[in-house]
C-alpha cells in the first residue's frame, strides 16, 4: 500500500514561508547596485513612536505613551549617517512618531528635542532631508533652528505635513479636536519663513477621489491665504496599529494576507526595482539597538530585520509582510517617497 508523503512547507530561516499552496515561489527584491556595489538612495530614520497625538489610523500606534520604537540619539545615529554617505545616499527622511518630541519635551521638561536637532544638522550636511511632522504644536519650539537651517540649506530641507482632509471636521475626527486649525496655522508660519510645505493626504480618507480634485481643493485652501504648497498623495492605508483597533470597533476583519509570488511584479505591473526595499533602508531602535529594516512600512518584526549596519543590510528582501501587498502592490500602489500630484 502506498504511503502518503506529508507536504513540507519550505521555510526561510527567519520564519518566512517560501512557497504557497500552489507551489509558487515567494517574490523577492534585491538591493540596488551600481558598478557591482550596493547603493542607497533613501535612508529613513524612525526617530521613535512617541507622539503628542494618537490618530485613529496611526500604523505605528504612536501616542504620548508609546516608546516601543525608541528615541535615537545623535551619537547613535552619526556612524549610520556616515555609512549612508559612503553608499551614496541621496535623501534622508526623519519620521516617527513626532520627531520634534521626546519624553522631556512632551512632559514640559525641555523646550526642544536637542538630539533630533543635532541629527538633523548633521544629516543636512550629507544629503537633502525631509521631515515628516504633524506640525501641530511642538515643531513651533524649533522654529529658530528651522529658520536658520532654511537660510543655510534652502530647499534641501523639506517639511511634509499630513492634512487628512481639507475639511476641519474630517481632519479632527482622525487627529483630534482643534488639530486642523493648529496645523494650518503652523503651515502659514512655515510658509512665512520661506518653506514650501508638502501637504500629504491619504486617498482612502478623502471625499474627493480624482487627482485633479484633490490637488485643487488643497491648493485652494492655501491659495486663499497666499500660501504655496505641494500636494502629495498616499494611495493605501495600513491595517496596523491604531487602525486595527478602528476596524475591530467597526466590526470589520482585517483583509487576509496576499502571498506575493515571483510572478506578481509583472502581473500587478510593479517592477521589483520600483519598490522602496530596492533602493531604501530604514533605521529603527528597538530594545536598545539600532536595526535596519527594508522600508518604514514594516517595523518591529524580527523576520524583516536586515542587520545592524547598512552594509550588512544590503541583502535580498522577501516580499512576505502583509503590508507588502496592502501598501506597495495594491491598486495604484503607494510609496513613502514624496510623489507630488
Ligand atoms: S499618524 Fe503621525 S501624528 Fe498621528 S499619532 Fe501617528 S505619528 Fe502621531
Ligand atoms: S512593504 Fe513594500 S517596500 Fe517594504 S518590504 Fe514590502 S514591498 Fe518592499
Amino acid at each position: 500500500m502506498a504511503t502518503q508523503t506529508p507536504t513540507l512547507i519550505r521555510q526561510h530561516p527567519d520564519g518566512i514561508e517560501m512557497v504557497n499552496a500552489r507551489g509558487e515561489e515567494r517574490g523577492y527584491v534585491e538591493p540596488k547596485r551600481a558598478n557591482g556595489q550596493p547603493v542607497l538612495e533613501d535612508l529613513w530614520v524612525m526617530q521613535g513612536s512617541l507622539c503628542d497625538l494618537k490618530c485613529t489610523h496611526c500604523y505605528t500606534a504612536s501616542s504620548p505613551t508609546n516608546n516601543r520604537l525608541e528615541q535615537i540619539t545623535f551619537a547613535e545615529l552619526r556612524p549610520h549617517l556616515d555609512e549612508a554617505a559612503r553608499f551614496g545616499v541621496q535623501k534622508i527622511y526623519f519620521t516617527g512618531g513626532e520627531v520634534f518630541v521626546n519624553e522631556d519635551v512632551l512632559r514640559g521638561r525641555a523646550q526642544r528635542n536637542e538630539e533630533f536637532v543635532q541629527s538633523l544638522r548633521y544629516a543636512l550636511e550629507i544629503a537633502p532631508v525631509e521631515i515628516l511632522t504633524n506640525a501641530r504644536h511642538y515643531i513651533r519650539n524649533h522654529f529658530d533652528v528651522l529658520r536658520e537651517l532654511r537660510q543655510r540649506h534652502g530647499d534641501r530641507l523639506r517639511l511634509r505635513i499630513t492634512l487628512e482632509s481639507p475639511q476641519a471636521e474630517e481632519h479632527d475626527a482622525i487627529r483630534g479636536k482643534g488639530t486642523f486649525a493648529q496645523t494650518v496655522e503652523t503651515i502659514a508660519q512655515l510658509s512665512a519663513m520661506g518653506f514650501v510645505p508638502v501637504i500629504t493626504a491619504e486617498r482612502p480618507f478623502l471625499t474627493q477621489q480624482s487627482d485633479e480634485d484633490i490637488r485643487a481643493v488643497y491648493q485652494e485652501l492655501f491659495r486663499a491665504k497666499g500660501i504655496q504648497v505641494e500636494v502629495n498623495l498616499i494611495e493605501n492605508v495600513l491595517e496596523m496599529g491604531h487602525q486595527l483597533v478602528q476596524l475591530r470597533k467597526q466590526g470589520k476583519q482585517p483583509t487576509p494576507e496576499v502571498f506575493i509570488t515571483t510572478n506578481c511584479f509583472s502581473l500587478l505591473n510593479k517592477p521589483a526595482e520600483s519598490l522602496m526595499c530596492h533602493y531604501s533602508r530604514c533605521l529603527q531602535k528597538l530594545e536598545g539597538a539600532l536595526r535596519y529594516y527594508p522600508c518604514p512600512v514594516i517595523y518591529d518584526d524580527a523576520r524583516f530585520e536586515l542587520g545592524r549596519t547598512l552594509e550588512e543590510s544590503f541583502r535580498r528582501v522577501y516580499i512576505a509582510h502583509k503590508n507588502c501587498y496592502d501598501y506597495c502592490l495594491k491598486g495604484r500602489g503607494a510609496t513613502c517617497r514624496t510623489r507630488p500630484l
